[in-house]
């Protein structure tokens, strides 16, 4: 591992903080704090944090030490300097004193002696940091050092490999104990680089920034040299079948195995988002004969378990035509993971006073020998941080088992720290936004409806895929979109292209639960002269476009086995014709009875169907020119044809995406058609 320290770049930091009046102190510590969380060897989703020591003006502008060390919640790659909340340090170091301190009060503690009292709580470990004098102490779990030290003998194994530069320290729980006991092998060993933690990661320190992250490097690179010499090929493959299914056609079923029905609401799912993975060392160890020996036997470093729990649910590799039969195996190999789950949860919750709740029990690591590992969580970002941890844990066990013999903490170990009410803070508040864990396919979504709804289900919390033609635009909405939206293109008057842009939604998520069937054009002609071809090119897109694209959808619903909805974008010349619009509504009056067709065969798989006919609302259909012609054509002002309805008010693309969203979230409506038209009784379903 190779240092990434650049004194050029360190300066700028300090210019650039030292003109908003922080400390060149505080701008070096952010910057090594920055190199170290951005290397995913040494630093994964808050399992890491720095400290410096240094002074500052309280709130009363007067000088006091400080000790400004890593806050929950902040990302060390991109941390500012609110992610280093300031505590004072005298009042924390004196506690060092006592003989025990509760969590509850080290926490309130620490709230006490913020300077800023808005600040973020800061970091579990920050009494580690204060208990040790270093100017500059830096915290990882670096995987090298994981494997080195998750060992039967892990302790005696860093003693060799460190030989007195670094000190070792007992598996102890974080918290006070820890530090505690960190401090004391400190003090008896002063001249020590850091402290190396038995199953946990190690600290390095030092009188600079600079001097702390070179000693990181440095230990951490001893480790990598250790396990460079072990050996290559460390896990013998399994024999597996000669035809593995697709990821993309397991997917779906895994996501499905893997989701609850919510007790308190009928047809309601609780449904997790997947993330795949795979690579050479994934490959490696998945497909290891060994596999279950190696993956279940605990997580690589404490932290991780409230992430990707203690465990991975492992299944078998699924075969090309036999999914069929593979459905109901993965249900009952997910309901047998929760089983042990809830005996582990209920053996220590009674030992230790039966005070606790269960967490949900839904693995969140699924290991697939022949394909890779999935990472779950309720939205994208959550699956792909137990994905990067599951990963990370791969790494860990693979370099431990090159070496020796890979061991994690105990299961009492594991259980004080999953439910340890500190490390569950870490998580943060879960959103409990209505569409959360749900996937929503958007055709046309790069046109104004598409992209109104894409804003309306991403603030509903749904994973959003934009499927558009225009690859671009649709790039251009999903960024302004934000909250992960997806681009992708495809014709969806193309077969294969559809089959395509239906896998890459899975690819994306896993699977998928809403499609808004909405891609449409307006071809024109008067019916009695219309040419065919138009007429055709018209079906092509405004028919056949929703029923393959709706098909496609119910393949994966089906799959998943956790019912779904299709939204269709009708208009409302399915019902009221204009003049010369032939072309246009003939295959909308279809796809309004596609609609029903569709909530009467799928309503068994709990597959809602529902449209919404909307009129005149500015779009790729309704260009300006074609406003314009169409306002003269009536004699009417553009504003005033765009708001000749009833209630008098101009529709949007905004007005069209709540009634989808409606659609989405009304879990007992199905062969509806809702009408976003500002009122028109010559258009109204009767
Ligand atoms: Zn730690």
């Amino acid at each position: 591992m190779q240092s990434r320290w650049d004194d050029a770049e360190a300066q700028a930091l300090i210019d650039h903080y030292g003109a908003r009046s922080f400390s060149a102190d505080l701008a070096l510590r952010i910057y090594s704090t920055r190199l170290l969380g951005r290397d995913k060897r040494l630093v994964l989703h808050g399992g890491g944090n720095t400290s410096v020591k240094t002074r500052m003006h309280d709130l009363n502008g007067e000088l006091v030490d400080v000790l400004c060390v890593k806050g929950s919640g902040a990302d060390m790659a991109a941390i500012e300097p609110g992610g280093l909340p300031a505590l004072r340090i005298a009042p924390l170091r004196r506690l060092r004193t006592r003989e025990t301190l509760a969590d509850a009060d080290m926490v309130r503690i620490q709230r006490a002696n913020l300077i800023d009292p808005a600040a973020p709580n800061p970091s579990v470990e920050t009494l580690l940091h204060a208990f040790l004098p270093a100017t500059y102490v830096d915290h990882t779990h670096a995987s090298a050092i994981l494997s080195v030290v998750d060992q039967v003998d892990g302790m005696a194994r860093a003693e060799e490999i460190f030989a007195g530069r670094m000190g070792v320290v007992p598996y102890i729980m974080p918290g006070f104990a820890l530090a505690k006991a960190a401090a004391a092998i400190f003090d008896a060993a002063p001249k020590v680089d850091g402290l190396i933690l038995d199953k946990h990661g190690l600290f390095t320190f030092g009188a600079t920034a600079r001097e702390a992250y070179e000693r990181m490097i440095a230990a951490v690179s001893l480790a990598e040299a250790r396990i460079a010499r072990a050996r290559r090929r460390v896990f013998a493959n399994a024999a597996l079948p000669g035809n593995i299914a697709s990821a993309t056609a397991l997917a779906p079923i895994l996501r499905g195995a893997c989701s609850r029905a919510y007790a308190t609401r009928e047809g309601a799912w609780q449904r997790p988002i997947l993330e795949l993975r795979t690579d050479a060392q994934i490959r490696h160890f998945v497909d290891g004969g060994r596999l279950r020996d190696f993956a279940l036997r605990g997580v690589v470093t404490p932290d991780h378990a409230i992430r990707t729990k203690n465990w991975p649910l492992i299944v078998e590799t699924p075969v090309a035509g036999g999914l069929n039969e593979y459905k109901p195996y993965a249900r009952a190999t997910v309901d047998a993971f929760v089983a042990r789950y809830r005996s582990y949860f209920e053996h220590h919750n009674a030992r230790v006073g039966g005070d606790r709740r269960m967490l949900d029990p839904m693995p969140r690591v699924v290991l697939v020998p022949g394909i890779g590992l999935y990472g779950l969580g309720p939205s994208k970002k959550d699956a792909c941080i137990a994905a990067d941890i599951a990963q990370a844990a791969i790494e860990a066990i693979t370099g431990a088992e090159a070496i020796g013999r890979f061991q994690s903490i105990s299961e009492a170990d594991m259980f004080a720290m999953e439910y340890w009410p500190l490390e569950q803070a870490k998580l943060g508040a879960a959103s409990a936004r209505p569409l959360a864990g749900q996937v929503a396919a958007i055709t046309g979504g790069a046109g104004a409806i598409g992209a109104a709804t894409a804003r309306a289900f991403c603030a509903a919390g749904a994973e959003v895929a934009l499927i558009d033609i225009d690859l671009a635009r649709a790039r251009e909405v999903a960024a302004a979109v934000g909250g992960g939206a997806v681009a992708i293109a495809a014709d969806v008057t193309d077969a294969p292209a559809v089959t395509r842009a239906f896998d890459a939604v899975v690819e994306n998520f896993g699977g998928l639960d809403i499609l808004v069937a909405n891609a449409g054009a307006a071809w024109q002609g008067r019916i009695g002269e219309v040419e065919e071809k138009i007429l055709r090119a018209s079906f092509e897109l405004n028919f056949f476009a929703h029923q393959r694209c709706a098909q496609a959808a119910v393949a994966i619903m089906r799959a998943q086995g956790t019912g779904g909805c299709l939204l269709f974008n009708v208009s409302k010349q399915a019902v009221n014709p204009g003049a010369d619009f032939g072309p246009y509504g003939l295959p909308k009056a279809a796809t309004l009875f596609l609609v029903r067709q569709y909530a009467l065969d799928h309503g068994a798989d709990k597959i809602r169907a529902n449209g919404v006919n909307a009129d005149r609302v500015r779009s790729r259909l309704m260009t300006p020119s074609f406003i314009a012609e169409r306002a003269r054509a009536r004699g009417l002002g553009e504003a005033d044809y765009m708001r000749a309805n009833l209630l008098g008010y101009e529709v949007t693309a905004d007005d069209v995406a709540q009634a989808f969203l409606h659609h989405a979230l009304a879990l007992k409506s199905s062969g509806d058609v809702t009408t976003v038209d500002g009122g028109n009784i010559a258009a109204a379903l009767r």
